[in-house]
């Protein structure tokens, strides 16, 4: 009989990245050291960046002639390099505290080949205070939940960081 912890774990070593210009690129050996897959985060590196110091940033469109957002557009996680209304670069924005409530979930129980996070887990769509998308990821919890229950996140910094979008989890906010 296996016994689970109470808390979702990681089967995942942290991804080697290179730095070219200001771009991290994630060497992924999904097929062993021959079958590695090179991708880079391009213009989306400071995200990456920020979860491995426990920062959470968004973007956010600020040009006046945007047609959705008029200069004020709202935040957006997962993040985008450009406006998908205007097409113009977006900003960064970094979430102090970032909180929510769960919007959905799906509760894992067997994941495929390859898969990192050690299940059964929940994973969530989070409503973050703020932000006006909503954002996939996943529960460090395991006890049941309902939808609307608060959550808050976590990151995975330092020697810990996965270098991936794993480096976000949320838990219960009691
Ligand atoms: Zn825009």
């Amino acid at each position: 009989m296996t016994i689970l912890n109470d808390k979702v774990t990681l089967n995942t070593a942290p991804a080697v990245i290179d730095e070219i210009g200001s771009a991290w690129v994630v060497h992924n050996p999904r097929f062993g050291p021959e079958g590695t897959h090179f991708h880079t985060y391009g213009l989306l590196t400071p995200y990456f960046r920020g979860l491995t110091e426990g920062k959470l940033r968004a973007t956010r469109c600020i040009n006046p002639g945007c047609p959705v957002g008029n200069g004020n557009g709202d935040l957006w996680l997962p993040p985008r390099a450009d406006c998908p209304d205007c097409h113009q670069p977006m900003v960064w924005q970094e979430i102090d505290n970032p909180r929510g409530y769960v919007y959905a979930f799906t509760h894992v129980a067997r994941g495929g080949t390859g898969l990192e996070i050690d299940c059964p887990y929940y994973q969530i769509d989070v409503k973050i205070e703020g932000v006006g998308t909503i954002l996939k990821s996943y529960l460090v919890d395991r006890q049941p939940i309902k939808i609307g229950d608060r959550v808050r996140a976590r990151f995975h910094t330092g020697a810990d960081a996965t270098h991936t979008c794993l480096d976000l989890y949320w838990e219960l906010d009691a």
